[in-house]
């Protein structure tokens, strides 16, 4: 849709619609025991175009080659609405990180690293956290292609503990864009955000960061949930004392602070100004999107829409802040932390605080600019018509070939 607004080249967005490389790779690790195991493990390269590829590396058992290929454009157009000069990239293995311990999942990073190592480099790739991946494995990614290379290149991974080259301000990134595009969405709306009540579905790092961030801003969080349920204070839930109980108990449920505890369809389809879905993707079907109350949605998770939830809304006028936008500040800070890593210099939070509302907030205006301009009929169409034309700009400049 986004490439028909914008009048492009058939050529060309077919191009776009698949990555330039995808590496398929199988590792044989040695597990405690003595045994060898063998890991389907992938890395997936979109568009170099507008800079090093870059995206996350997900842990998980349903990685397949196909989903780090989808995942990896997501990355490219997520980098080219915010403008970070980035291609998008993904990886994954898969694998259940329960199941192995830490000196196992730790010889299959390393493994995983050997291989990648021709393909990765601050220049090149730039891998980072996604599902069930921390700073913890990309320390040792850090670490296992600076010791094969014989070099220094903290750049060549994002998402690294503080002293091991990691940036200030990282952790809390993607719930920090959340809110920053929240309170621009409310002021484009002209709603008051100090008077907007707020529905979080999600209460780990995307949806816990933007419920404390908004709390400041003044909006009341009138409800969180995780997967043990729901829970309602019409008058506001204190976001840290809610957080800290998760922290106690392992789940929102319980939290002395709530009035009521209800299911997360229910948190979904309350009456509040604003919904924000901060934990898996299609968690809003066909038919939630019918009954959803929120005149606001903001997008923590990714792909929090099915594709039909989408077109609903938009037919019901509800405004939605696409992820590609709203979640984009844990790549944005990802930028910002190779930024540093490559000067050998540290920013203070408050640079970085600052530098991220900047790139989110000049996001924002970019996409609204698109919406008036082009006349299309939602945000996402707008953000994604934004992206594109700075992928094609840059891919066609790039020329081919002979
Ligand atoms: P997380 O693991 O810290 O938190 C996920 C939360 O969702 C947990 O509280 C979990 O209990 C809850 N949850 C799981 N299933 C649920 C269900 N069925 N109903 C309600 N709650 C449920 O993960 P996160 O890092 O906060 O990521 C959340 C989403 O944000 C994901 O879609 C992720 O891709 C996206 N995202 C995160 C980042 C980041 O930097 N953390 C960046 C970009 C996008």
């Amino acid at each position: 849709m986004a490439a028909e607004v914008a009048d492009l080249d058939d050529d060309v967005v077919d191009r776009l619609s698949h990555p330039e490389r995808v590496l398929e790779l199988t590792l044989s690790v040695e597990m405690d025991d003595g045994s060898v195991e063998l890991f389907e493990a992938y890395r997936s390269q979109f568009n170099g175009a507008r800079g090093p590829y870059k995206g996350g590396i997900r842990y998980h058992p349903a990685v397949s080659r196909n989903e780090v290929k989808a995942l990896s454009g997501w990355m490219a157009y997520k980098c080219a609405a915010v403008n970070v000069p980035y291609g998008g990239g993904k990886g994954g293995i898969k694998l259940n990180p329960a199941s192995y311990s830490a000196g196992e999942l730790e010889r299959i990073t390393r493994a995983y690293t050997k291989e990648l190592r021709p393909l990765i480099g601050e220049d090149r790739d730039i891998p980072a956290p996604d599902v069930n991946t921390g700073q913890r494995e990309m320390n040792w990614i850090k670490d296992t292609y600076e010791t094969l290379e014989r070099t220094t290149e903290p750049g060549v991974v994002t998402g690294k503990a503080i002293e091991s080259g990691g940036s200030a301000g990282r952790v809390e990134a993607t719930g920090r864009s959340v809110m920053l595009a929240t309170r621009e969405a409310c002021a484009y709306l002209d709603r008051d955000l100090t008077e907007a009540t707020v529905a979080i579905q999600g209460y780990g790092n995307a949806g816990s960061v933007a419920a404390r961030l908004l709390d400041d801003a003044g909006a009341s969080i009138v409800a969180v949930s995780d997967s043990s349920g729901a829970i309602v204070n019409e008058d506001g839930l204190d976001s840290e004392a809610a957080k800290q109980h998760k922290r106690n108990t392992g789940a929102v449920t319980g939290y002395e602070g709530a009035t009521s505890e209800v299911s997360n369809e229910e948190l979904l389809t309350m009456d509040v100004d604003v919904l924000i879905p901060a934990a898996l993707e299609n968690a809003i079907d066909a038919e939630i999107a019918e009954s959803t109350a929120a005149e606001l949605i903001v997008e923590a998770a990714n792909g929090p829409l099915t594709p039909d939830a989408d077109e609903i809304l938009s037919d019901r006028d509800v405004a939605v802040v696409p992820d590609i936008l709203a979640n984009a500040g844990g790549v944005t800070v990802s930028y910002f932390e190779w930024v540093q890593n490559r000067q050998r210099f540290s920013w203070t939070e408050q640079k970085v605080n600052d530098e991220l509302e900047r790139y989110i907030v000049e996001a924002f205006e970019d996409m609204i600019e698109a919406y008036e301009r082009h006349d299309v009929p939602n945000f996402r169409i707008a953000m994604y018509t934004v992206a594109l034309e700075r992928l094609v700009q840059a891919t066609a400049e790039a020329g081919t070939w002979p």
